[in-house]
């Protein structure tokens, strides 16, 4: 896993250049949708200026008695963008062909108003702004700000306005200010932003999976380095008192003190089921075995096998302690005596392990269940649903750090499931833990 910080890094490096591309993209869609509003809208402004000069040339009496003023224009082919073949026309796109008449005949028709009445005094620019905003309108744009500004007028635009303007033939006639319509973009956008999000949501998603996969082996892998470090010398240890006691018996033997060879024999047998215990929660740990853990069940009396647990204990127990039993007479279980009795010493263990210099210990037990309780450090609540996960720990914050591989509540747990039982933790911060193993419902 020394590559983590190099994937890490690389798809970082990923995810901002693919957001990077994606922003520049969403901007050049942005600026193209823009552009096609501003024509639409400056086509608008071209009606508008028409409108409003027609308006003006009929005031000044060049209309007809029914307010019809005669034209008279040589319209070319191209001027109306008209087809040249039956080809072209079916190429031609119904609102490219439409749109494109119509931005050529006002312009035909607004060149040669101008030219002809283009001197019949100042516009009026109330109705011009009334004109373009009804375009505007018709046209599905609704702007909350419209200024026009005739030529000669001095306007100094605020925010981010719009700038339209209305030419003919090259001379500028009209500028028009409208507030933008980024809105009408924007929900023009709206379905290709919705996608794109989606997507980089679960891109990240995927990423950050990836990422916590990852990182969670990496921790396990180092987890596991570290405990097979710990564990080799864990081993050697038991294996090292029993070998000594062992070969001082065999290669010095003294048949009159009784009390020598009782002395080593219990050391080496006390190593061995410490080895044995070790061994056992090892073993726990690969899955495979956890299936198939055979288990030799008998009943079991309590009072007297939970008697002769305590009794091991408190031979090893290194600091001031009370231990207590509660069992009537006759309870039983049916276990496996070998690993009821390691998980019993398991809870003892820890209960010593995780107190302060004086610890006391409860355990009762009956035909239902068995409790172990302790008035140790306890255990806060945010870790009490992981304790049983395979090499958890609870960090030991300022506290000296006991020696331990966060597995012995992991054997525990397992056996339990194995025999059909349930364990179940409560716990309070300085106060102390229970653990209550129950055989079956209540
Ligand atoms: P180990 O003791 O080797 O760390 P365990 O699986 O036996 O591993 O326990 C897991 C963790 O649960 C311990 O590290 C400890 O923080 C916490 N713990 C277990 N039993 C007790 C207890 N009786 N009181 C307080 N904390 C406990």
């Amino acid at each position: 896993m020394k590559h983590f910080k190099t994937i890490t890094v690389t798809i970082i490096a990923v995810l901002v250049s693919l957001f990077i591309a994606d922003v520049a993209f969403m901007n050049a869609l942005y600026n193209s949708i823009k552009e096609r509003y501003i024509d639409d809208v400056e086509q608008c402004l071209r009606r508008a200026d028409l409108i409003e000069l027609i308006d003006r040339v009929n005031t000044a009496g060049y209309a007809d008695e029914n307010g019809v003023i005669e034209l008279w224009l040589g319209l070319q082919r191209s001027d109306i963008g008209a087809a040249k073949t039956p080809e072209d026309l079916r190429r031609l796109r119904y609102s490219q062909g439409y749109k494109r008449m119509d931005r050529q005949l006002i312009s035909v028709v607004n060149n040669y108003l101008y030219n002809t009445y283009g001197d019949l005094g100042t516009p009026d620019t109330e109705l011009l702004a009334e004109a373009f905003r009804r375009e505007l309108n018709f046209s599905g744009y609704f702007p909350t700000e419209v200024v026009i500004i005739k030529e000669g007028t001095h306007y100094e635009p605020t925010g981010s306005l719009w700038c339209i303007t209305d030419r003919v033939e090259g001379q500028l006639l009209t500028t028009a200010y409208i507030s933008p319509l980024a809105r009408n973009v924007l929900n023009e956008m709206s379905g290709i932003i919705v996608i794109n999000a989606a997507i980089a949501f679960i891109l990240a998603l995927a990423f950050w999976y990836l990422l916590h996969v990852i990182s969670t082996q990496r921790t396990i892998e180092e987890i596991k380095d570290d405990f097979i470090n710990n564990m080799t010398h864990e081993l050697k240890t038991p294996i090292a008192i029993a070998y000594a006691a062992n070969d001082s018996l065999l290669n010095f033997p003294d048949p009159r003190n009784q009390a020598r060879t009782r002395k080593y024999l219990s050391a080496a047998l006390e190593q061995l089921s410490k080895l044995s215990g070790l061994v056992e929660n090892i073993l726990a740990m690969s899955m495979e075995r956890r299936k198939n853990i055979p288990l030799d069940k008998e009943d079991i009396p309590l009072k007297e096998f939970i008697e002769s647990i305590i009794e091991n204990h408190k031979i090893k127990i290194d600091k001031e302690y009370t231990i207590t039993l509660e069992c009537p007479e006759g309870s039983k279980v049916t276990a496996d005596p070998t690993h009821l009795s390691n998980i019993l010493s398991n809870l003892i263990d820890n209960s010593i392990k995780y107190s302060t210099e004086e610890v006391t210990i409860k355990i009762k037990a009956n035909n239902h269940y068995i409790t172990v309780s302790d008035n140790g450090i306890g255990i806060p609540e945010k870790y009490q649903p992981v304790i049983f996960e395979k090499f958890f720990r609870v960090p030991s914050g300022n506290r000296p750090q006991q020696r331990g591989y966060g597995i012995g509540l992991y054997y525990v747990k397992s056996i339990v499931e194995k025999h059909g039982w349930q364990i179940e933790v409560t716990s309070e911060p300085g106060n102390g833990t229970t653990f209550k193993i129950k055989f079956g419902k209540e």
